[in-house]
């Protein structure tokens, strides 16, 4: 993994600054993938798309943030201003609420996140550490991802067929992935459906 350089960045509301690190290259040696889509790539991470300004208390996409400043990866300058964090599964929900909403895509990028979120606690078994808040309220926020998702895409029709497994919807899970029309999946896909025949509803690491 090649660091590129740190762009200084302000945030859209105040003037309150951040480092945002970039990636000059990268790869996925060590990647985990998983039938819900994410994939952990630890020589490639994900770039916070995001984030929250503590200054201002307001929720705020990256794009957004004028650049101001760049500088080397190892600079001295700026070492008093903090990187951009990526949020929570917590602050992800109050984001939907807050956030500038601009486009649906915005909209289906933080329920899919938020759904991502939620199964990291699956993925690193911490589910016990689930807050009753969060429990909650997460079938409604499933059951909206599952409305946005777009069914002329067949990489949301993957992740829709996987969500609805793990709902334990597992005909309508078999009749979405039997919607995907190109072979480029078809591994992914068979192995979701032998999980929805079988009845089984968890998230599991993809090993091919
Ligand atoms: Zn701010």
């Amino acid at each position: 993994m090649q660091p590129g350089p740190v762009e200084i960045i302000q945030c859209p509301y105040c003037d309150n600054k951040f480092k945002k690190s970039t990636l000059m290259s990268g790869n996925t040696i060590g990647a985990k993938f998983w039938t819900d889509g994410k994939r952990e790539a630890p020589m490639l991470p994900d770039s916070v798309v995001v984030s929250f300004c503590e200054k201002c208390s307001e929720y705020f996409w990256v794009e957004d943030a004028k650049k101001i400043d760049q500088v080397l990866y190892d600079s001295d300058k700026y070492s008093d201003l903090e990187f951009l964090k990526d949020l929570t599964l917590e602050e992800y929900i109050y984001a939907l609420k807050q956030i500038d909403i601009r486009s649906d895509d915005d909209t289906f990028y933080l329920l899919r996140q938020i759904w991502w979120k939620y199964n990291d606690y699956y993925r690193k078994n911490n589910e016990a550490e689930l807050s009753q808040d969060v429990e909650k309220i997460m079938p409604d926020l499933l059951e909206k991802l599952l409305n946005v998702f777009d069914e002329n895409d067949d990489n949301h029709l993957l992740m829709k067929g996987e969500l609805l497994r793990e709902l334990g919807q597992f005909e309508k899970a078999k009749v979405t992935l039997n919607k995907i029309s190109s072979d480029e999946y078809d591994k992914v896909k068979q192995i979701i459906i032998d999980l929805a025949k079988n009845e089984v509803s968890e998230l599991r690491e993809l090993k091919f």
